[in-house]
């Protein structure tokens, strides 16, 4: 089983802290600037949901969540 990839863009955040309301096991906030702070590159499971709702609710598109398919045909 193939694991989805989180990046995130620190460049692009503007620190609305959607994504660690949204993810808080995933995303934190940087205390210091407050922008994005990425705890696990690769969510588990149980995370996973979470951080795709992240992804999506992020207003700068500074998160990406790269999927990769298991079908290899
Ligand atoms: S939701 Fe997007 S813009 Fe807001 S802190 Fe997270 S990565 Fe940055």
């Amino acid at each position: 089983m193939r694991t989805p990839r989180l990046r995130v863009d620190r460049e692009r955040c503007i620190g609305a802290g959607m994504c660690a309301l949204t993810a808080p096991e995933v995303f934190d906030q940087d205390p210091d600037d407050g922008l994005v702070l990425l705890l696990h590159g690769e969510p588990s499971t149980d995370h996973r949901a979470a951080a795709r709702m992240a992804a999506g609710v992020c207003p700068s598109g500074a998160i990406t969540l790269h999927e990769p398919e298991s079908s290899g045909s």
